[in-house]
């Protein structure tokens, strides 16, 4: 079954009466080497359980199930269960279920197979919600091996950004505390029905076994980074003051100079075990405020 093949996707979709959502984000999948490579990068043990994010079709889902121990696969779209159904009935090692990632019980649906062995994620992502399904991923604490995923590739230049480049940001310094981000790929926009409007690109992250960083407290964490990226063109001293406003400006400069020496230094520069430090300060400064 060649569910790469647009001419197949298009029967398909007509054989069910069904059309592409827009609103689900979905462009699905026609380079036949693009995903047995994301399927091979997804993991390294052939005895693990991937969950997989939106399977469409089942074109992903396929070349998972003929790897891997077993595929949990989660679609928002009613309309494509008996899709899945009919493209997946041979494979006794797929479980799909229709069910939105952003309200799943993730930890009760793989509870078993995290006892069993490695689980990691592997996704086409929907567009419109790639940020909030990978914090969601991240932040269910879930002892994930890794999380691959193709996603828009302006996305993926910001995920896996180096500190001090033009693309690094909160999600960039968010994500670099969960794991280890890496862009695999790149994938033309032709290679999808229908093409979306930009180029894409598969990334892994992989997730730290132990965190190189121990905050004081993820909250303050989070909030440092948020405000030192609140207003991209400020220094950071200016973004943090907006960000505290308990805080006074005497107070954030001295943060400041305890992780950099330059005043007029911008969020960008700083990794995460920078805001891990500043996050400390600032949470012992507010303490005694
Ligand atoms: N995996 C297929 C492929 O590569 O061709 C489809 C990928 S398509 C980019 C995204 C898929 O995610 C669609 O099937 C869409 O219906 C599904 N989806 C969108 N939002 C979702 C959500 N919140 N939870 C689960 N699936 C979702």
């Amino acid at each position: 079954m060649n569910l790469w093949d647009p001419k197949t996707i298009h029967q398909i979709m007509a054989m069910f009466g069904l059309r592409f959502h827009k609103e689900f984000g979905q462009n699905f999948l026609t380079d036949a080497m693009v995903i047995e490579d994301i399927a091979d990068a997804c993991a390294e043990a052939e005895a693990c359980t991937v969950l997989e994010v939106g399977p469409g079709i089942g074109v992903l889902t396929r070349a998972l199930a003929e790897r891997y121990r077993t595929v949990k696969a989660l679609e928002i779209d009613r309309n494509l269960i008996p899709v899945l159904k009919y493209t997946l009935g041979e494979f006794d090692n797929v479980t799909v279920y229709n069910e939105d990632v952003m309200q799943a019980d993730l930890q009760a649906l793989l509870a078993e197979d995290f006892q069993k062995g490695p689980v990691s994620v592997c996704a086409n992502l929907p567009y419109y919600i790639t940020s909030p399904i990978l914090m969601k991923l991240l932040e269910s604490r879930l002892p994930f091996e890794s999380i691959t995923v193709m996603v828009q590739e302006e996305v993926a230049d910001r995920i896996c950004a180096p500190a001090g480049g033009k693309a690094y940001g909160a999600i960039t310094a968010s994500v670099n505390y969960y794991g280890h981000a890496e862009k695999l790929f790149r994938v033309p926009a032709d290679r999808f029905v229908p093409a979306p409007k930009v180029n894409s690109a598969v990334i892994r992250i992989t997730l730290w076994k132990e965190k190189p960083c121990s905050p004081k407290s993820e909250e303050m964490l989070f909030r440092t980074i948020k405000a030192a990226f609140g207003q991209r063109r400020k220094t950071l001293a200016n973004a943090l003051s907006s960000g505290f406003p308990a805080l006074t400006s005497e107070q954030i400069r001295q943060a400041v100079a305890q992780v950099s020496e330059d005043p007029l230094i911008r969020g960008e520069r700083l990794d995460i075990a920078a805001f891990t430090q500043l996050s400390d300060i600032l949470l012992e400064m507010l303490g005694v405020n």
